[in-house]
């Protein structure tokens, strides 16, 4: 603890100090060391979540700048170029294609500054060119098998979900962006839990609606014109999905007169709390958007500092000298 109210005070001090000599415009950040973080879009809920856990965890520690890389690599590339042009000390960048991360490490490496990649996992062959390039995220998996467990749990509580009575689950898939990891994953491994629990299943759709709740609900609204009553289940790779494919299921009369339909999602985001609250949404998996964001900063502020990051110095498990892995949890509106 001491430590920590040392940090403060040597913060508040160097904020003090450079208070009216500001140089960069950023007032109480000036005299903290100076950081790069490039988001994929801004326009991304769950992102948007743990860029202001990036703002929060960086006060008094770091001065960050965040910036939209507008869901277009070769413009994430020109904001890594302006961070080294800037001298940053340390960069996080959450890429828009994650195999375009080994070329950000070759831009980073050359410059000798830390990056810190988050939520979309580089592929390990590019990880591994560098030992000052790491990875903070979750389990892609881990999030899957939670979803099917709770689709798992539901089906065997309540026989009436099997609407045709012919012992399988009739379900539909909305997945992320192809490629991701996160999609990729989490649709086969939601429905590998749900096998796995003894539930035979069979898939009547599924599409890509780019982790968006304006093309979750028309994804949804067209599976809903072509399979009808056939649909047993609803598993998307992200809640944003989720909410978009309850709206299209809300007007074709869901959610009222004992229609029901079990809908489930992955980031446990303000707005799918409050639809699990309703009732609409059955269930949904904690993406620790605060902890993957304190994760990122306490790196780059070790890394900054040129120090090597370990459990003692950011308090977060180095697993491999590179990958912070945190933990997902199953968030329903019993588990609450
Ligand atoms: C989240 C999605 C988000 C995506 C962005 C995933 O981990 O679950 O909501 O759109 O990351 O890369
Ligand atoms: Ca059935």
């Amino acid at each position: 603890m001491k430590k920590w109210t040392a940090a403060l005070v040597i913060g508040a001090l160097a904020v003090t100090a450079a208070g009216c000599g500001s140089d960069n415009g950023e007032g109480s950040t000036s005299g903290l060391p100076k950081a790069g973080v490039a988001i994929y879009k801004f326009d991304d809920t769950f992102m948007s979540g743990v860029r202001n856990a990036i703002e929060t965890a960086a006060e008094g520690k770091m001065a960050v700048d965040i910036v939209d890389s507008q869901n277009s690599q070769p413009t994430q590339n020109d904001k890594v170029d302006l961070f080294i042009t800037k001298k940053v000390k340390a960069m996080s960048v959450n890429p828009v294609d994650r195999t375009a991360a080994g070329i950000i490490i070759d831009k980073a490496q050359k410059a000798n500054i830390p990056v810190v990649f988050i939520n979309r996992e580089p592929l390990a062959d590019d990880l591994s060119k560098w030992d000052k390039a790491f990875f903070v995220g979750a389990k892609a998996e881990e999030s899957g098998t939670m979803e099917g467990e709770i689709v798992a749990e539901y089906w065997k509580a309540h026989p009436e979900a099997d609407k045709n009575g012919d012992g399988i689950l009739q379900y539909v898939m909305l997945k992320g962006e192809p490629g991701h990891q996160d999609a990729e994953l989490r649709t086969k491994f939601s429905v590998q839990a749900i096998q796995d629990a003894g539930i035979q299943v069979e898939k009547l759709a599924e599409d890509t609606a780019m982790w968006d709740r304006v093309k979750g609900q028309e994804k949804m609204a067209a599976f809903l014109s072509s399979k009808g009553d056939k649909i047993e289940a609803v598993i998307a790779n992200n809640d944003d999905m989720a909410l978009g494919a309850i709206e299209a299921l809300k007007a074709a009369g869901y959610f009222k007169d004992n229609k029901f339909m079990p809908v489930v999602g992955v980031d446990a985001t303000d707005p799918a709390q409050q639809a699990l609250k309703e009732g609409t949404l059955l269930g949904t998996v904690l993406n620790d958007a605060a902890n993957q964001g304190k994760a990122t900063v306490e790196l780059m502020s070790v890394l900054a500092a040129g120090e090597t990051p370990t459990k003692e110095n950011t308090g977060f498990e180095i697993t491999d000298g590179k990958y912070v892995w945190i933990p997902y949890k199953k968030v329903t509106e019993a588990s609450k």
